[in-house]
């Protein structure tokens, strides 16, 4: 029998949907892209997504911005950060956490990762005094126990922000992904759950600090046109004090966002459904981790991950090049040199070197792959029968 080879790509995103495309069509025709470029009476689709955004993550303000990063970095300047400052974070995460830390001027601190991908609570308790900042990042999805680590930052007085670019629409105990810390950033960039290309999105309770972010985006002193904002009264000082460093949404890419926004729980259900597909499927196989999923835990599986523990770096390799040969692409973290869309904190040379032999361990036996909304059930089916195949015919050192 010859080997079953799986034949769709990793990165193809469904199409938009057609009620996006209707919509984005309307703007181009009106032409109005700036946020506020409106005529009387209209609000323009970037405040109206905020509106939509803030009732979604039940936030009672929300910002849309240019981009994931840019919206982890706002948060940041939000809260003052001060240059030279500290700021804690998981030492795995994606480069964009780390970089919009390292464009305000901050200094990462990295915290180790557990076996099942999250920040390790306890080297977190151990660092947190060194910081006022908690940048938390929800890699891949997987959220660490919120409840413990709101009781730390709470103890050490830490400020959270949460990087949600991979929990948008997820949830810890009920209480949605971004809304434990003080701010909640998302992306919006086409591999995220909502495909605007680029774009970000910021929501908060804090009216000092969703004031200053409105300011810094960008909104001139056009703040009053903004519909998920705190009262104009809280603008009247900061205007004077506040940096321009524009970086908003346009209409355009609000315009597709609404309808996906809508759409989302459903794409969520179906997201979920290909996860469980997989994770049925690889399990039972002595040599393969499955990560964790904690009861608390209300996921998005866009992406799915497992570890292979005891397998050297020349295996793993072989393995993930025996998937590849079969149109199966896996991600490893355990590469030395960034590659695509990977890489681990020793690539970032510009934060300070930190001893985190946890998280060298775990991203040694790291594999990753993609689950676009593109596959059916029988594609996870036939992904899952290849992996399989391929693990068992590695040799057991
Ligand atoms: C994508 C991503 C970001 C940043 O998003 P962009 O919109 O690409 O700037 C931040 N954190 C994580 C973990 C990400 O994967």
């Amino acid at each position: 029998m010859s080997d079953e080879i799986f034949r769709k790509p990793f990165t193809q995103q469904e199409p938009l949907p057609e009620a996006a495309i209707a919509r984005a069509v309307e703007v181009m025709r009106h032409g109005r892209l700036h946020r506020y470029n409106t005529l009387p009476g209209e609000h323009g689709e970037v405040a109206d997504l905020e509106v939509e955004f803030a009732d979604f993550t039940g936030a009672r303000f929300a910002l849309a911005v240019a981009s994931g990063g840019y919206a982890l970095a706002c948060a940041l300047r939000a809260i003052e950060l001060k240059h030279g400052e500290k700021v804690l974070t998981n030492a795995f995460t994606l480069a964009p956490v780390p970089g919009a830390i390292a464009s305000v001027g901050g200094v990462p601190v990295l915290v180790e990762v557990t076996e099942d991908l999250v920040i390790d609570l306890d080297d977190l308790e151990a660092k947190a005094d060194q910081a006022r900042v908690l940048m938390l990042s929800h890699m891949r999805g997987h959220i660490c126990d919120m409840d413990r680590l709101m009781a730390i930052a709470g103890r050490h007085g830490l400020t959270v922000i949460e990087d949600c670019a991979h929990t948008m629409g997820a949830a810890w105990k009920g209480t949605p992904s971004g809304r434990h810390g003080l701010i909640g950033c998302y992306s919006t960039q086409t591999y995220k759950h909502m495909n605007s290309g680029e774009g970000g999105l910021i929501v908060s309770d804090d009216p000092m600090v969703m004031a200053r972010a409105i300011l810094l985006s960008g909104s001139y002193m056009l703040y009053p046109r903004h519909r998920a904002a705190p009262a104009n009264g809280y603008f009247e000082h900061l205007k004077y004090d506040t940096p321009n460093v524009s970086g908003r949404m346009d209409n355009l890419r609000a315009a597709i966002l609404r309808p996906q926004l809508a759409d989302l729980p459903a794409q969520i259900a179906r997201w979920n459904a290909l996860y469980r597909r997989m994770e049925a499927g690889l399990a039972d196989l002595e040599r393969l981790q499955l990560v964790a999923r904690p009861e608390g835990e209300s996921f998005v599986g866009s992406s799915f991950q497992f570890r292979l523990p005891g397998f050297s770096a020349a295996m793993v390799v072989d393995f993930i090049t025996r998937c590849l040969a079969r149109g199966v692409e896996l991600k490893w973290f355990g590469a030395r040199e960034p590659m695509g869309f990977t890489s681990r904190h020793e690539s970032w040379r510009y934060v300070p070197e930190a001893d985190l032999p946890r998280a060298g361990a775990v991203l040694d036996t790291l594999v990753d792959m993609r689950l676009p909304l593109s596959f059916d059930p029988e594609d996870i089916s036939l992904i899952s029968r290849i992996i399989r195949a391929e693990l068992l015919k590695t040799p057991v050192i």
